[in-house]
């Protein structure tokens, strides 16, 4: 029998989300971003199942975007790094990968080449990790004329830093530097928002739409979880209670013997820890779930196993599956309780551990 830690991933929601990306994306259309290894889904499965609803996918890099290939996807992939190296122009050219161009030493890739690819140019509008800034877009406009590559852009790309804070004022302040520096080539397509932005009231979304995240249930907001946001949780993490035993009080549970039992208690061992991706940093009082009760964390996480206290769930008992997270306890809530947020539990789940797709 295979140890029963397991990560399902809920593809009717994955849709679901899709859709709700969609929707609210009004006119624009949502490119599905699904890079590392889709947050963690399974890049391969994400891709097939979202293959007859989303009209682009993105990914980091060109690894990915080939794993997409892999799986027996065709539809065009943007590589929001863009190309690495000259090689990775002539790739993406035959695979049908587009090109998000940021920097001026990609630019000669671009012209030492007959490959064609479809390219989007990066526009630094406050974020300053990648992009040209607004100022420069006349001279790449220019080089890339000079260079043949002209006729295949298609759009431009901005990224916003604090969208997911509702109080801030940054992300109209980048739309607006964006729509300025973008303006003399209206025949172009424009791309600004991830998966926060699309809950922004009175948020521009133009041309396309980068929804991350949200795809996978996942809250892109400060402060608000996935299901508030009517999202649904993709992946479920689930573990066997592999040991059940009553302490008394007085006794400490784990390394450090960090909890000491105020009372007799009844407690259980679960059979995945931080080997498996699940955040040593969730400390007690952590939520879990199991035979519809809800349970906590008590101690300190191991790296194969954590301990609970079953006092809300007296008939768990061993073999029983606790959900760590999931359908019943947000990843953004154990997010919140690890100092993290869910985008890195969900690429963090590690290679121990089986996804199983439903
Ligand atoms: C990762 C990424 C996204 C998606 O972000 P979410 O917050 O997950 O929606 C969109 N655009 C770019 C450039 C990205 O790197």
């Amino acid at each position: 029998m295979p140890r029963s830690t397991i990560a399902r991933i809920d593809l009717n929601a994955l849709r679901y989300n899709y859709r709700r990306a969609a929707e609210l994306a009004g006119d624009a259309r949502a490119m599905a971003v699904i890079k590392a290894d889709g947050y963690g889904h399974g890049i391969g499965d994400v891709a097939r199942a979202l293959q007859d609803e989303a009209p682009k996918f993105a990914v980091a890099c060109i690894e990915e975007a080939l794993a997409i290939r892999e799986a027996g996807v065709s539809v065009p992939v943007v590589l929001l790094q863009g190309p690495h190296s000259p090689e990775d122009v002539d790739t993406s050219a035959r695979e049908n990968f587009e090109l998000v161009i940021h920097s001026d030493h990609q630019l000669p890739w671009l012209a030492a080449t007959d490959a064609a690819p479809v390219i989007w140019i990066k526009v630094n509008t406050g974020m300053n990790r990648l992009g040209f800034s607004p100022e420069q877009l006349n001279g790449v406009m220019a080089a890339l004329a000079d260079s043949g590559a002209a006729s295949g852009v298609t759009g431009f790309v901005t990224h916003f830093a604090c969208a997911d804070d509702e109080q801030s004022t940054r992300t109209a302040e980048q739309t607006d530097c964006f729509i300025r520096a973008t303006a003399p080539w209206p025949e172009l397509s424009r791309s600004l928002a991830n998966s926060a932005a699309h809950f922004r009231e009175e948020q521009p979304m133009y041309d396309w739409t980068r929804p991350g995240i949200m795809l996978y249930g996942g809250s892109p907001m400060i402060g608000r979880l996935g299901p508030d946001l009517g999202l649904r949780p993709v992946m479920t993490l689930e573990a066997e209670l592999t040991s059940v035993r009553t302490i008394k009080a007085g006794e400490a549970v784990g390394y450090g013997g960090s909890w000491i039992a105020p009372g007799e208690t009844r407690m259980g061992i679960v059979a995945a820890g931080y080997g498996d991706g699940y955040p040593r940093h969730a400390g007690t009082d952590t939520p879990a779930w199991v035979n519809g009760q809800r349970i906590r964390l008590i101690g300190r996480v191991s790296m194969d196993m954590l301990a609970v206290d079953l006092t809300a769930a007296p008939d768990a008992k061993p073999g029983d599956t606790v959900e760590l997270w999931g359908r019943h306890v947000s990843v953004d809530e154990i997010a919140r309780h690890a100092g993290t947020i869910g985008y890195e539990l969900l690429t963090g789940v590690t290679v121990r551990v089986p996804r199983v797709c439903e």
